[in-house]
């Protein structure tokens, strides 16, 4: 099926959608992203995904696109006319295209590129390996300094999922002085005696939405938080382990380099928080 997407206010069939080769993300990776997810057809988290797309413009100076306030409509738009009922919707706004490659940021007048298309997941929330986990590796974070900031610079993470898979493993864990920054694409957790363990908001991690909500959450069920960096030696004698993201809800981890972790079975706490994040989640869609 060919998809209806979003380029610069137009809505297009995606074989006829184009960007400049002097866009500044192509050249540049200087473009920031959001993916907020779709369940029951509605946006999940919108208003989270907005505010932290506005918190990157402005950390990087990019003006903010004329369209800014009507990124609600666009993405209900590209729902509704690709039917997705689960899946995500991809949100892209670079420092635009000024007409040659240049390290000196363009005018302000340059228009900011926008970009939206939707991935249609059926069975998302149904995912089977919420039930069994998952396997990761740690490797180096040797990433940029900004990593609040979400930007397309992607090609370190990217690297580190091929040297999951590389490994038989399904993702990677960061590393940074000894403790785990984050997961290539989401925010790690471990869970020891009670406690739900992960590090706190700084320039070193993504500010996951899904974060923000699965604590809201599990406060609410008066489980305790501790907010602060943990090793990955901690991790591997955890009770728990677990990730978030806005494509992965809370997903279970059963193996850290080669080691069981919670005897290798998924754990109670990232079941319960799982199931408390779809539920509220869908309940609060828009
Ligand atoms: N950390 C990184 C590096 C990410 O790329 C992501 C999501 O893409 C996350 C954390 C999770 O953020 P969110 O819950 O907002 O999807």
């Amino acid at each position: 099926m060919t998809r209806t997407v979003y380029v610069n206010g137009e809505y297009l069939p995606e074989t006829e959608a184009k960007v400049s080769i002097f866009d500044r993300a192509f050249l540049m990776a200087d473009g920031v992203y959001e993916v907020t997810s779709v369940l029951d057809g509605k946006l999940i988290d919108f208003d989270g995904h907005r505010a932290r797309l506005e918190r990157s413009l402005n950390e990087l100076d990019i003006p903010k696109p004329p369209e800014f306030d009507d990124l609600l409509d666009i993405h209900r738009n590209l729902v509704a006319e690709n039917g997705v009922e689960e899946g995500m919707v991809y949100l892209q706004v670079t420092r635009g295209a000024p007409g040659d490659r240049d390290f000196v940021f363009p005018s302000k007048e340059t228009r900011p590129t926008v970009v939206l298309f939707t991935q249609n997941k059926p069975g998302l929330a149904d995912n089977p390996q919420a039930k069994v986990g998952i396997k990761v590796i740690s490797i180096e974070d040797i990433r940029w300094g900004r990593r609040d900031i979400k930007t397309v610079q992607l090609l370190y993470p990217s690297m580190g999922k091929m040297m999951a898979k590389k490994a038989g493993c399904d993702d990677a864990w960061l590393v940074e002085d000894g403790f785990v920054t984050e997961g290539t694409s989401n925010n790690t957790y471990i869970v020891k005696d009670g406690k739900i363990i992960t590090r706190n908001l700084s320039n070193d991690i993504l500010h996951g939405i899904t974060r923000a909500a699965v604590l809201k959450f599990a406060r609410e069920a008066q489980m305790e938080v501790v907010e602060r960096p943990f090793t990955i030696a901690e991790a591997k004698e955890a009770d728990e382990a677990f990730f978030t993201s806005a494509s992965a809800f809370v997903m279970p981890v059963i193996e850290i380099d080669g080691a069981a972790v919670g005897g290798g079975k998924v754990g109670k706490v990232a079941t319960r928080l799982r199931e408390i994040y779809l539920d509220e989640s869908r309940k609060a869609g828009i």
